[in-house]
């Protein structure tokens, strides 16, 4: 297969245009990986590469898309070999790196994880970035010391990629999950991923006051701006907040008071560049934590060429759960 189908992002008229294209193999970057793509998803940030609303690509021409689950079809890596099961997250793919919208993807064998035993690739990208992302967030609110005994978790963002996760992982490890939305009307659908409460995200879109009443343990944050900010004044004492995501704002309009009065930490995450040993973890993590039934429900599958129509509605908070993207 010299020549595959591509999302291929080229700059046109002061901006970029995304198509789907034929792509020559020679024209693939250096990687001494190749691997057949059979999955990839719709994550936010590949809304804004495919619309060019947000500065996400950065080499042209670029093969859209930050993740992929597929087979090697070659290595010359010594982790790696012909017929290996394996996933890639981020690493600038998408970005600045030919990336996984495509039928075919070059990349560093440093950058793969293998794909867990019982799962499928294409549950793996039905988990994708915004999937492995609330694993990371879980994680770091586990490595803080949150405990099920330590009282409710918030997750914001709650119908999306990430917030969905998220809920379904806290809700299997027994945590009790408020979920915050601004889609009251999927109240069922959280409350069947694990939600014990909704939320409406109305509650944390003011001025954030520096203290409020404590509400909350924890929280995962996939809005950020004044959300995050009262999130932050409504944690309980020594509690802790992890921060993935801007899908409401880049700015944090709050104040030093919940740090230096209630000992709060704030964990910053980071899916890109994290270590690969922690991404294995989470991985690992993620085939015994999330419960599969709960996967399925929130996943809808799309092809290549449908990922241009729905691009624009994760970006104005439409989609609900994930999308995976059949790309073999
Ligand atoms: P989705 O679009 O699937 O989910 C985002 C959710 O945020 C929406 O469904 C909506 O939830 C809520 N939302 C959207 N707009 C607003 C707004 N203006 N104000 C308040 N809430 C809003 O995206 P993902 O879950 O895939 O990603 C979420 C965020 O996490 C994005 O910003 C993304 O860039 C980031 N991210 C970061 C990663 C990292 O490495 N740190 C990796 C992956 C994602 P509801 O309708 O329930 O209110």
């Amino acid at each position: 297969m010299a020549v595959f189908k591509a999302i291929v992002i080229e700059k046109a008229d002061g901006g970029t245009k995304a198509a789907l294209a034929d792509f020559d193999e020679a024209n693939l970057m250096d990687g001494d990986v190749t691997v057949r793509v059979e999955y990839s998803t719709l994550n936010y940030k590949d809304g804004l590469a495919i619309t060019g609303k947000g500065p996400v690509v950065r080499r042209f021409p670029m093969i859209a898309g930050i993740d992929f689950a597929g087979t090697v079809e070659s290595s010359s890596h010594a982790g790696w070999k012909r017929g290996d099961k394996v996933i890639l997250n981020g690493w600038g793919c998408g970005e600045t790196h030919l990336g996984a919208y495509a039928e075919k993807a070059r990349v560093k064998g440093d950058w793969l994880v293998p794909l867990p035993k019982t799962m499928s690739a294409r549950e793996a990208m039905a988990i994708g970035t915004a999937g492995y992302t609330a694993m990371l967030a879980v994680m770091a609110l586990e490595r803080h010391g949150l405990t099920t005994d330590k009282g409710p978790i918030a997750v914001t963002g709650a119908a999306g990629g990430v917030g969905s996760v998220a809920i379904a992982i806290l809700a299997k490890r027994g945590f009790v999950v408020h979920a915050v939305t601004g889609r009251t009307q999927e109240g069922d659908y959280l409350k069947r991923l694990g939600a014990a409460e909704i939320v409406d995200r109305k509650e944390l879109a003011g001025s954030a006051k520096p203290l409020a009443k404590e509400r909350w343990a924890g929280a995962i944050d996939a809005v950020g701006s004044n959300t995050l900010a009262n999130l932050l004044s409504m944690t309980r004492y020594g509690g802790a907040v992890a921060a993935c995501g801007l899908a409401g704002g880049m700015d944090l309009p709050t104040s030093v008071a919940p740090f230096i009065l209630r000992g709060l930490c704030l964990y910053g995450i980071d899916s890109v560049m994290c270590p690969i040993e922690r991404r294995r973890e989470a991985w690992k993590r993620l085939e015994t934590d999330l419960d599969r039934q709960k996967l399925a429900m929130m996943t809808r599958e799309i092809g290549l060429s449908d990922v241009f129509g729905v691009a624009p509605e994760i970006l104005s908070g439409q989609v609900r759960g994930r999308v995976v993207v059949k790309v073999g």
